[in-house]
């Protein structure tokens, strides 16, 4: 059995902000993943500044395909609106194996199944032993499934489904488009360019809603892409892949004992946009603080909210989830 001071489950941005903040206050850390990376994370892959600034991102350095936008296309009930905001984005599949790396944290290739608590440590699956666990398994966490379904039941009115697909394309638009609430879409569509070639198209609703207004996921996304086809990417391939997560409610208990949970695990993405590598990078990093100096796990700056909690922030957040698990 591999013994550790910290065993961290999954090591998507959560995971991998945790590791890399414990390795450099000297944790003895171990990241679990059932998956090799570099490995496929379905998401669009837009970052904020926020994002960058709290992983200490040298752009410069950065060695994969990262995009800066200047302004963001709107569109809303056949308004197009330019927005002015500095966003950006990167290929997931680079990008978290990039972090990873960069945690320098050693990286075991084990799908988690079973954790116990044994004399005030946590047993995992008989081939991991620590004192602290941190569940950063996305949607699916076993760390969540095990520990914190009880105390933390996930509002079904917060979930999201999503279809997307990232593929080669020689886009002639560099800009970000956002289409919202389109022939009843409980969410919106995107096309985001990413460096070098590389286009990510998408859509995400709330389920719950998209279930009763008779329309599914499907049902939007050929809709979706006969527009782009017809004007942004005419004759791209698409062979989407769904994946559902959840936006943020009450996350009534987020530690128990010495166990942790963070980014999808704990259901952080924002209320307004569906952002959840922020949320999973801050929360990891509050994670490993909260281990390092012994202090509580708190999620108070963990925002809920990507435009900044205003009247714009609260009106999104009202349209896509009617004010469920708030
Ligand atoms: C289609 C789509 C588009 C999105 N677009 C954006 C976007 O543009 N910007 C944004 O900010 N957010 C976006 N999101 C949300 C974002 O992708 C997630 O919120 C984010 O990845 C959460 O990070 P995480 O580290 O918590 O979990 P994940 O990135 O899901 O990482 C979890 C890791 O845990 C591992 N794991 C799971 N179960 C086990 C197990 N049993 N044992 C071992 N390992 C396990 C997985 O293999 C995975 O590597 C999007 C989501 C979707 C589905």
């Amino acid at each position: 059995m591999r013994s550790c001071d910290v065993l961290i489950v999954g090591g998507g941005p959560a995971g991998s902000s945790a590791a890399w903040q414990l390795r450099r206050g000297g944790a003895d850390v171990v990241v679990v993943d059932q998956e090799a990376f570099p490995r496929l994370k379905l998401c669009a892959g837009w970052i904020t500044p926020e994002v960058v600034r709290d992983l200490q991102m040298d752009v410069a350095s950065y060695p994969h395909r990262f995009m800066t936008f200047e302004r963001l296309h709107v569109h809303l009930k056949g308004v197009h609106l330019r927005v002015p905001s500095v966003q950006h984005s990167i290929r997931r599949f680079e990008f978290d194996a990039w972090l990873l790396e960069r945690s320098q944290a050693p990286v075991v290739k084990h799908a988690v199944r079973s954790i116990r608590r044994e004399r005030g440590a946590y047993v995992v699956d008989d081939a991991f032993q620590c004192r602290y666990l941190i569940g950063a398994g996305g949607t699916r966490c076993p760390v969540y499934r095990t520990l914190f379904r009880a105390t933390n039941p996930r509002a079904s009115g917060l979930q999201t489904v999503t279809l997307e697909h990232e593929i080669p394309y020689d886009w002639q638009d560099p800009d970000c488009h956002l289409w919202f609430f389109e022939k009843k879409l409980p969410g919106y569509a995107w096309y985001v360019p990413k460096a070098n070639g590389w286009l990510n198209v998408g859509i995400g609703g709330m389920a719950d809603r998209m279930k009763k207004s008779g329309h599914d996921i499907k049902y939007h996304w050929s809709r979706f892409t006969r527009e782009l086809d017809s004007k942004l990417a005419p004759s791209a391939q698409y062979e989407p892949s769904g994946y559902s997560y959840y936006l943020r409610g009450r996350v009534e208990v987020a530690r128990i004992e010495d166990a942790f949970l963070t980014g999808d695990a704990a259901g952080l993405a924002t209320r307004d946009m569906a952002e959840g590598i922020g949320p999973a990078v801050r929360s990891g990093m509050r994670a490993a603080q909260a281990i390092l100096h012994d202090k509580p796990y708190e999620l108070d700056d963990v925002t809920g909210s990507s435009l900044g909690g205003g009247f714009a922030s609260r009106l999104l957040d009202w349209a896509m989830t009617r004010g469920a698990g708030a």
